[in-house]
Formats: structure tokens, sequence, C-alpha cells
């Protein structure tokens, strides 16, 4: 069979897919010239015939149209040839189900065994980058030729807000890869819906009342001493005073006890200084508390990533001690075994059995990170953290370090249990986290209730 008669099957079985509609092309380099390529003229794809193939140089100017008119996005095509020695064919399309991934960033992932291609990547244009304020369409070699970069070496390119274009060693791999790139990103749409159930799941540690101490009956350093008290008052409806039917109460705490907290950045320092190098003593005082590095930087708290790492469930780890601190070498094989890439602004928090002896160290995140993997931790961009653990020599090491040295926020006195347990059914290891502190004027940390929705 002829390379125009496999270029006329292939149009019509496109069509037939839903991939093309009275838009989008194929393409096939020439079998007896590679400076060539055939095309058909510009006509609806379920309409070409043999009559209607042309051939066209790589510069995309058809070789004898003879007055019939040809694709506007031609140039997709002739630039792609020369970049691509190795490509043969190659099918421009606007199929729908592609467009929200070429819209969002959300990367297309191979869901199912005809669409392994996609796991050798799908890169996204975007036509603004080339030329702003362009009519979407690949109408001159300039533009191809900015596409046919953005393709490089991989077998797909999605344009953002436009549709895809595939390429192949051959035309009916072409046509197979496009088909398969639709199905797959309609599958993994679906998946993507099914995975989230909204399901909302509280990290914090239940407030624990417990009376204020005497602090001159302590070592004089009140970090440590944990207490909260509250006072109610409540004003029957026919209180003569006023306020009738009237209720309230008035809280105090040691906001680095024993409750879920966020730590501000001005909380730890190192030899003098705070994090990005402010002096400790013009920053901080007990008139003002933090006039720098305060939680009030967050007035619209931190939504971000969330990423539970459970070793309880880690393979590799199953012949370590119970309680054995996380190493980074323990994250990337996490990340291997569910799939994901901590990466620049997520909340990275680790689950884990208590060691012997050390079941009152804090339920759920007992044995924590070594302190040699907040380096790692810096390397990724983490935003947020928890349950670093300190060294004997200083058990303050782990604020330090975190707070004082890489700017990261700590969440002090998670709850994991339930976190654990939600992921685990779900098998999910990402959620999105929301922590809304409140806006204290100068205060060094809040109790928060953190929650992760699923
Ligand atoms: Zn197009
Ligand atoms: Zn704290």
């Amino acid at each position: 069979m002829s390379l125009e008669l496999d270029l006329v099957i292939a149009s019509r079985t496109l069509a037939e897919h839903g991939v093309i509609d009275a838009y989008g092309h194929a393409s096939a380099r020439s079998d007896r010239n590679p400076q060539r390529y055939f095309m058909a003229r510009n006509v609806a794809p379920e309409l070409v015939t043999k009559a209607d193939i042309l051939e066209y140089d790589l510069d995309s100017n058809p070789i004898d149209a003879d007055g019939r008119a040809v694709y506007n996005e031609r140039f997709i095509h002739g630039e792609i040839y020369k970049a691509r020695p190795d490509v043969m064919a190659i099918v421009h399309n606007h199929s729908h189900a592609v467009i929200p991934f070429a819209c969002t960033g959300v990367a297309l992932q191979p869901i199912f065994h005809m669409s392994a291609f996609i796991g050798l990547g799908v890169p996204g244009w975007d036509i603004r980058d080339a030329q702003k304020g362009s009519d979407m369409l690949v109408r001159n070699a300039q533009l191809g030729e900015h596409l046919a970069r953005a393709l490089g070496k991989h077998p797909a390119v999605l344009m953002r807000g436009h549709g895809s274009t595939v390429v192949a060693e051959s035309i009916p791999r072409a046509v197979g890869r496009s088909v398969y790139l639709d199905v797959n990103a309609r599958m993994q749409q679906q998946a993507m819906a099914l995975a989230k159930t909204g399901t909302v799941v509280s990290l914090e540690r239940r407030v624990a009342l417990v009376p204020k101490p005497d602090e001159t009956k302590a070592d004089g350093k009140p970090h440590g001493i944990a207490f909260y008290e509250i006072r109610f008052k409540t004003f029957p409806a026919d209180d003569p005073r006023g306020n009738p039917g009237f209720s309230s109460d008035v809280q105090e705490f040691h906001v680095h006890g024993g409750m879920t907290h966020l730590d501000a950045l001005c909380h730890e320092s190192i030899d003098g200084k705070l994090y990005n190098g402010f002096p400790l003593k013009d920053t901080v005082s007990e008139e003002t508390g933090c006039t720098k590095l305060g939680l009030d930087n967050l007035g619209d708290g931190i939504v971000t990533r969330g990423i539970l790492i459970d070793m309880t469930r880690l393979k590799s780890a199953a012949a370590r001690a119970p309680g054995s601190p996380v190493y980074a070498d323990d994250i990337e094989a996490w990340e291997r075994q569910a799939g994901l890439k901590v990466s620049s602004g997520d909340a990275l928090f680790v689950y884990n059995t208590p060691a012997p002896g050390r079941a009152g160290a804090g339920p759920g995140v007992n044995g924590g990170f070594d302190l040699s993997v907040v380096t790692w931790l810096k390397a990724r961009g983490v935003a947020v953290t928890s349950g670093v653990r300190a060294i004997a020599e200083d058990n303050h090491a782990d604020h330090k370090l975190v707070l004082a040295t890489l700017g990261v926020y700590l969440l002090d006195g998670v709850q994991l249990d339930r976190l654990a347990e939600t992921a685990a059914r779900l098998n999910r290891w990402e959620f999105l986290l929301i922590v809304a502190p409140p806006q204290v004027p100068g205060s060094t940390g809040a109790i928060v209730n953190p929650l992760a929705i699923f």
C-alpha cells in the first residue's frame, strides 16, 4: 500500500475515534525523499481521499498544490521533520480530553498498558512563549520550530488551549498513540476524580487542660512548661448584672507546650541570629515579641500539598528496629513505593511506630526525621515539616536548624494516627494541607488545628 493510501486510512481512523473532527491532520515523511512529506489539502479529515494528498518540502511549501488550499498549521509538520530525523509520521489534533492537562500543569501519566509511551514524557507548550497575542494557530515556520523544540525527543507535546501533536516512526504508530493519548487523558481524569473523596482529617492533638505551674519552682526556663488553663463565665438569663444569657471564657496557655502548634520562624535563633541573619536582640524583645519573622507573615495561612511517609508500610524498612529515625534514603524509597516526588512548597510528615521506651514521645511522630534529613528537605524545597529529632548534645538542635537556618515552618506536636489510617485506606499519600494560624502581633507561635483534605 502507498503512503498516500495509508494517510487516507489514518485520517478516517482518527475521525472514527473522535481524535480529529472537522480539523486536525496527519502526515508522513516521503519514503522517496526525506526532505519531503505528504499531507492532505485543506479538507475535513473524514472526507480525505487519495487524490487530496499533496507533497510538501520541509519549509511546508506545497510542491504542486495546483490552486488547492493547504492547512494553516502545516508548519507543525515541516519543522518537526526538520528537527527529528527519526520521525516518519505526525498527527496534530484538538482532541478534547487532553486540553485540561495542557492548561493546568497536571502531568499526563501512563495509566494503562496501551499508553506506556506517555512514560517517555509528554511536555507542554504555550504559544505565548513564542509570540504574544497570536490566534493560537501554528501558522508560520518560527512557531513550528518553537513547538518542535518543546517536543524535544518526546513522543508527543501538549499545546495549551489548543490540542496536541503526536509523532512516531510510522503512520500506524502515530495514529495509535493519538488515540491512546486521548483515551489515557479521559481515564486519568476519571481516576483523579475518584481519588478525591473530600475526606477531612485533623492533625491536632486533643488539648489537655493542665493547671498553670508556679514557674519559680521550675528551672527558671519557661520553655517546655506545658499548661493550658481556661476560666469560664456565664450569665443566667435573668442576671441582674446585665449580659443575660451570655457565656464566655478566658484562656491562658504556653503556646510551645503540649498542644499542636505552628512555630514562627522567630521562635529560635543560632549564635544570636534569626533566619536571614536578623539579629535576635534587635528583632525580638519581651515588650514587643517578634518584630520580624512572626506568624503575621502567614495572614492567608498555609495551603499546600502535604505528603505522609508511613514508615510502618515502607517495605525497605521492614528490617529496621521499630521507631528508628527516618533518613533521606527512607524518604526516597517511599517516593518510589508511593509513586510521589517531594517537591518545592510541600509539607512533609512522617508516621512511625514508637521506639521501645519512647511511647510517650508523642503519638504518631515517634522516630521522626533524623537531623541529617534537614539538608535534604531544603534541597527539595520543603516548606513545612514536623517531627525532626533533636540530638542528645542539644535538645533544640532540630528547631534551630529548621527554623533559624533553613526558614522552614515547623508544625509541632501533630497527631498523625488518623492521617495514616485514612491515607492507607485511600491508598493516597498526598493531600491538601490547610493551616490557618491567628495573627497575634509579635507571637512566636500559634495553636492550630491543621486539616488534611483527601
Ligand atoms: Zn491546531
Ligand atoms: Zn514550638
